[in-house]
C-alpha cells in the first residue's frame, strides 16, 4: 500500500513539473544490484575472509651476488626452492625476467615507451637447473617459462638453480638504478633484479602480465638468504637483517649499529668523515629475511649511515625494537638529516594502527630512484624535509600494502597504492600535528576529474591517469567510506579485520568488498560498484523546497549515475540547525526524493553536503536559501 501511494505522488510531482513526455527521474535501481563477484569457495570465503582450503605458493630463494664495478655488472646465482602447496599438478614453471623491461623485444619497448637503454642486451641467463638437471626455457622479455623434467605434484617441492647476470641499467630509473653524481662514489639500487617464479595461485593459474612499467610486481612470500658481495670500503642496505656483521664492519661501527638497536636517538654508523673513496678488497654482506615477498638492496661507498630504532607492540602484547636506518651521500645531508626520525614515525603509527612490523629492520636508501617500496627497504628522494618525510611515510606504508597483505599489484594497483594513500593521510596528520600539510587524498576533488573516466579497479598498465586512478581516488574513497558511509567505529573494526585475516596472503577485490561489508554489517555494494568497479559520478542536488512555519519539505534529485547517502543540514529562522542523513535508499526507484522535516521554526537555509565531503561534481545545486 505504502508503495502504492509514493508512486502516486511521483506521478503527480512529474505531471506538475514536466509537460513532455518521459520518465526522467525514474530510477532503474541498477547500481544497486549485486556484483558479480566469483562464487564463495572453501579457498575465498563468502565473508571474505582466507577459507579453510587456503593456500598459496611459497618460494624460498638463497642468491648469492657481485656488484663488479668494473664492468657495472650484476652477476649472481640462486637456489630457489619452490613449494607447490596448490592442490594442482605442474607441468610448467613461469619465471619473472624483469630487467628484460630494457630490452627492444619487451612489450615497453614496442609500445614505443623505450626506457632508454640503447642496446640493451637483458638478462643473460646462463643456466637453468631443475632438482639437478639442466632444462630448457622460453624467453618472452621479462617472463620466460621453464619446461619441468617431471611434473611437479601438489605439496611437493621443486628446486631450480639459475645463474645470470645483467648490465647495470645506466640511463633508466626503472623503480631502481645506478646514481653517478656524489663525490664519493656512485649509488647502485637493485631491485626486481632476479629471476623468480611468477605467482601462481587460486584465481588466475599462472600470473604472467609482463612487467611494463606503470603495473608493479605480484610475487611469492618465501625466506631469503642472499649474500651481496661488493667492494669492502661500501655499505649495503637490504631486505633483511644483517647477520654477519662483525665480518663486514669495523669493531666500532658493530658497536655503534648495536647500540643504534636499543636506543631512539640517532647514532651515526658512518660519518661522512669515514668515508673512503676506494679499496681493492671486497666483503660480502649476508642478509635474512623471513617471509617477504621480494628482496631489494642498495650500496654505495658514499652512504653516511645513521640509525636508531623504535618500539612497537606485537600481536602477542609483547613489544620489540625495529631498527631505523638510512644511507645516503653528503650531497644529501640538509634534508636528510632527520631521516631516521621519519622511519621511527611512520613504523611506530602503522604498527599501532595497522598490523605490527613484522620484520627486524627497516632502511632507507638515496639514490636514482625517486620513491619505491620493498620489503624492509625504501629507496626515496625529496628536495626538502617536508618532502622527504611525505615520501618517505608514502614507501614505508607500502610495507602493509602490499608486503604484509600481498595485493596483485599488476591488476590491483588501488588496493596498494590507494590503500596506502589512504592510511598515510592519517599518519601525515598524526606527525605534522596542527602545522599545515597536504596530503594526496585531499587533492583528489571530482568535478576536476572527468577526462580519463575508466574504473579504479582497471589494470594500472591500462591506465591513463595512474597517478589520480590507483592513488588519489580510491585513497579519498576510502576516506570517505570511513568518514561519511560506515563512520569510524565500524570502519576500523571491519578494516583491522581485513588486514588482519589478509596478512601474509593474497586478498583480491572480491575479498576486501566481502570483508567490510560482513564486518562492518553493511550492504556496501552500490558503493563498491560506483566507485572501485565502475566509473560512476555524483551530483547530488536541491530542485524545490517548500516551507511552513514548523515544517520545510524538500525535493532533492540525483542527477548522475552514481548514488550516496544525503547529508542535509536545514537552518531555520531562530538560528537552529538540523542535520539529517538520508540513507541512500532514497534512491531506489527514483532519481527525485521528496521529504518533509519538523522544525522549530521556518526554513531559511537547506544544504546538502555542507562540508564538501561528498564527491558531487556540481556543487552549484547544493543549496536553497530563502529569498
Ligand atoms: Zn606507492
Amino acid at each position: 500500500m505504502r508503495i502504492i501511494l509514493i508512486f502516486a505522488c511521483l506521478f503527480c510531482c512529474s505531471c506538475k513539473t514536466n509537460t513532455k513526455a518521459q520518465p526522467s527521474f525514474l530510477h532503474s535501481g541498477e547500481v544497486f544490484q549485486e556484483l558479480q563477484l566469483p562464487t564463495p569457495n572453501a579457498v575465498r570465503t563468502g565473508s571474505g575472509t582466507p577459507g579453510n582450503a587456503y593456500w598459496q605458493q611459497q618460494a624460498d630463494h638463497d642468491i648469492q651476488v657481485r656488484l663488479d664495478i668494473e664492468t657495472n655488472t650484476i652477476v649472481g646465482s640462486e637456489r630457489i626452492t619452490y613449494h607447490n602447496n596448490s592442490p594442482d599438478t605442474l607441468e610448467y614453471m613461469w619465471l619473472q625476467l624483469e630487467q628484460n623491461v630494457h630490452r627492444e623485444d619487451s612489450v615497453r619497448s614496442r609500445e614505443g615507451r623505450s626506457t632508454g637503454e640503447e642496446a640493451y642486451a637483458g638478462i643473460t641467463i646462463s643456466r637453468i637447473d631443475v632438482d639437478g638437471t639442466p632444462v630448457t626455457w622460453q624467453d618472452y622479455a621479462t617472463v620466460a617459462k621453464v619446461l619441468l623434467p617431471k611434473p611437479l605434484s601438489s605439496n611437493s617441492s621443486v628446486t631450480l638453480k639459475i645463474e645470470w647476470s645483467f648490465a647495470m641499467p645506466t640511463e633508466a630509473s626503472l623503480r631502481m638504478g645506478f646514481d653517478d653524481a656524489y663525490e664519493a662514489g656512485p649509488v647502485w639500487e637493485l631491485a626486481q633484479w632476479f629471476p623468480t617464479p611468477c605467482v601462481y595461485d587460486d584465481v588466475y593459474g599462472w600470473n604472467t602480465l609482463p612487467y611494463i612499467g606503470r603495473g608493479e610486481f605480484y610475487t611469492n612470500f618465501g625466506d631469503y638468504n642472499v649474500e651481496i658481495t661488493v667492494p669492502a670500503h661500501h655499505v649495503v642496505l637490504a631486505s633483511g637483517a644483517l647477520v654477519n656483521q662483525t665480518e663486514v664492519l669495523s669493531q666500532e661501527e658493530s658497536k655503534r649499529l648495536n647500540e643504534a638497536k636499543t636506543v631512539n636517538e640517532k647514532i651515526v654508523i658512518r660519518s661522512v668523515e669515514e668515508l673512503q673513496k676506494e679499496s681493492s678488497e671486497e666483503k660480502t654482506w649476508k642478509f635474512k629475511g623471513k617471509q617477504i615477498r621480494t628482496f631489494a638492496w642498495a650500496t654505495s661507498a658514499s652512504f653516511i649511515w645513521e640509525a636508531a630504532s623504535v618500539e612497537i607492540t606485537i600481536l602477542d602484547d609483547t613489544t620489540k625494537r625495529v631498527l631505523c636506518q638510512v644511507g645516503y651521500p653528503e650531497e644529501a645531508s640538509k634534508v636528510w638529516d632527520e631521516g631516521v626520525e621519519y622511519l621511527r614515525h611512520s613504523i611506530k603509527y602503522y604498527s599501532d594502527t595497522l598490523y605490527p612490523y613484522p620484520w627486524p629492520q627497516m632502511s632507507m636508501s638515496r639514490g636514482s630512484a625517486g620513491g619505491m617500496e620493498y620489503p624492509m627497504i625504501v629507496f626515496c628522494r625529496g628536495s626538502s624535509h617536508e618532502g622527504l618525510f611525505n615520501v618517505t611515510d608514502h614507501e614505508v606504508g607500502h610495507n602493509w600494502f602490499p608486503m604484509i597483505v600481498n595485493t596483485d599489484e599488476r591488476r590491483h594497483a588501488w588496493m596498494d597504492e590507494g590503500f596506502n594513500t589512504f592510511v598515510n593521510h592519517y599518519s601525515l596528520e598524526n606527525f605534522y600535528g596542527d602545522r599545515e600539510h597536504k596530503p594526496d587524498v585531499s587533492k583528489y576533488i571530482a568535478s576536476k576529474f572527468m577526462h580519463d573516466l575508466k574504473a579504479i579497479n582497471t589494470p594500472p598498465d591500462l591506465l591513463k591517469s595512474r597517478r589520480h586512478l590507483s592513488y588519489r581516488k580510491p585513497g579519498y574513497g576510502m576516506q570517505f567510506l570511513r568518514e561519511e558511509i560506515l563512520g569510524e567505529e565500524r570502519f576500523d573494526a571491519a578494516w583491522k579485520e581485513y588486514i588482519h585475516k589478509w596478512a601474509f596472503k593474497s586478498p583480491r577485490p572480491a575479498d576486501f568488498y566481502r570483508c567490510m561489508e560482513n564486518t562492518a554489517g553493511m550492504d556496501l555494494q552500490w558503493f563498491f560498484r560506483g566507485f572501485f568497479e565502475e566509473p560512476m559520478q555524483l551530483d547530488q542536488g536541491i530542485v524545490d523546497v517548500k516551507v511552513n512555519a514548523d515544517s520545510a519539505t524538500v525535493t532533492f534529485a540525483n542527477l548522475e549515475n552514481w548514488v550516496c547517502p544525503v547529508d542535509v543540514t536545514i537552518t531555520c529562522l531562530d538560528g537552529t540547525t538540523h542535520d539529517y542523513k538520508l540513507p541512500v535508499t532514497v534512491w531506489a526507484w527514483s532519481k527525485q526524493h521528496k521529504q518533509t522535516f519538523k522544525l522549530p521554526s521556518q526554513a531559511v537555509k537547506v544544504q546538502i553536503d555542507a562540508n564538501e565531503a561528498y564527491p558531487d561534481i556540481n556543487r552549484h545545486n547544493n543549496c536553497w536559501v530563502q529569498m
